[in-house]
């Protein structure tokens, strides 16, 4: 401030006895938003949205792997970002062929990935094999997706695994899956498995994300012993007997002609495929070949006839669906003075002061009035 400024306040005058106004110290010039921007996502270990996007679009793994990262975060921030990621990969998305394996613990599904894996990189495709596994007790043998279970594919550069989002509720690491499929795809992985144990309902979620589901089974055990549900069957295009090798041969057999005739039993399904039954041995890579044709076939068959894309559709506002429930969901438990009030109302209605419904009421209206 010049002298001239200063005699411009009266309070700067000869003759004025108070306070006086002082020279103000001159501030620094602001920090652009990008350089801060970026000094913020250093801390953050971030990058901006531009570079993971243009990884993935090149086949960065490393890149690829730092967005899923960001997808099965829990901060909102990076909930943020893998949003604005998905979506800029999006129109990139969908060149693929989706598909569901599953099958209990044991039956040999990450011998067979293997083995379907290799054969499929060999003839010069690229696969993401993704898994779903909500529970939160993992045994050795429910490790979907880790790398020791598939050293083979592991160490093959056309193959991406990656593990299942950590425990979380079914339909949380579901939509997590569900979103790093656009981003394999976008990567270039033509061909994606998604893996899940084959006893609970993570099934109908992987079922919902894929466009063919393979069942594998093993023979002379019942479906009881087993732990397959008859639901669970009739979803599958395909079932394959496993471990048809050795003193196993003629009961894999058997059990192909059991398995068909009860598939005959099912309705006839919409896509107008007929689910067949084929035996296999993941160990020693013996019917992966006929497995693979089985795949083909559909797809052949599905794109003729329009359900390919058709339950695409299906399958991507389910998903929008599914994604605003469990949204919902997760805020209203999630809120603090929700989680209070849950404890009073459960106590009421333990007590039978009050409905369940009513209860349930009071407190969505409580949780829209906080809104
Ligand atoms: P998952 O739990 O379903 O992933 O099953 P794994 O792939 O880990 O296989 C379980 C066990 O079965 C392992 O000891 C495998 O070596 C074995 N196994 C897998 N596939 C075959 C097969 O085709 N034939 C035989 N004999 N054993 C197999």
């Amino acid at each position: 401030m010049g002298n001239k400024e200063k005699f411009d306040h009266p309070e700067n005058s000869k003759d004025y006895k108070g306070l006086k106004v002082n020279e103000g110290i001159s501030q620094p010039e602001p920090v652009s938003n990008e350089s801060v921007k970026r000094f913020l996502n250093k801390r953050r270990n971030l990058l901006p949205v531009k570079d993971y996007v243009d990884g993935i679009l090149r086949g960065d793994i490393t890149l690829l792997s730092k967005a899923v990262t960001l997808v099965e975060s829990a901060n909102p921030k990076h909930q943020q970002i893998a949003q604005e990621i998905i979506s800029l990969c999006l129109p990139y998305s969908g060149n693929s062929v989706r598909i569901g394996i599953t099958g209990v613990p044991g039956v040999g599904k990450s011998t067979f990935i293997e083995a379907l894996g290799k054969y499929i990189t060999e003839g010069g495709g690229k696969l993401a094999v993704l898994a779903i596994d909500p529970s939160s007790e993992r045994t050795k043998g429910s490790i979907l997706g880790d790398k020791t279970r598939m050293e083979e594919l592991a160490g093959d550069k056309n193959a991406y695994i990656r593990p299942s989002p950590s425990a979380g509720s079914l339909g949380g690491v579901a939509r997590k899956t569900r979103e790093t499929i656009i981003l394999c795809e976008a990567a270039g992985f033509n061909h994606i498995f998604i893996e899940t144990v084959g006893v609970g309902q993570s099934e109908t979620a992987v079922h919902s994300m894929t466009d063919f589901f393979l069942l594998l089974m093993l023979a002379g055990a019942g479906d009881e012993l087993q732990g397959i549900k008859r639901g669970i069957m009739e979803m599958a295009d395909l079932i394959a007997i496993n471990k048809a090798d050795g003193n196993n041969i003629e009961k894999a057999q058997l059990a192909k002609i059991q398995y068909n005739n009860a598939l005959h039993l099912f309705p006839k399904k919409e896509s107008d495929w007929i689910p067949g039954v084929l035996t296999c041995s993941a160990a020693n890579k013996t019917g992966i070949k006929e497995i693979w044709e089985q795949i083909e076939k559909y797809k052949i068959l599905t794109e003729a006839n329009g359900y390919f894309s058709s339950k695409r559709n299906r399958q991507a506002t389910y998903w929008m669906h599914e994604t605003i429930q469990e949204k919902l969901k997760r805020d209203f438990y999630d809120n603090s003075a929700i989680k209070i009030k849950i404890e009073e109302f459960e106590n009421e209605v333990l007590k039978d002061k009050m409905s369940s419904f009513a209860a349930a009421g009071e407190l969505l209206k409580l949780f829209s009035d906080l809104k």
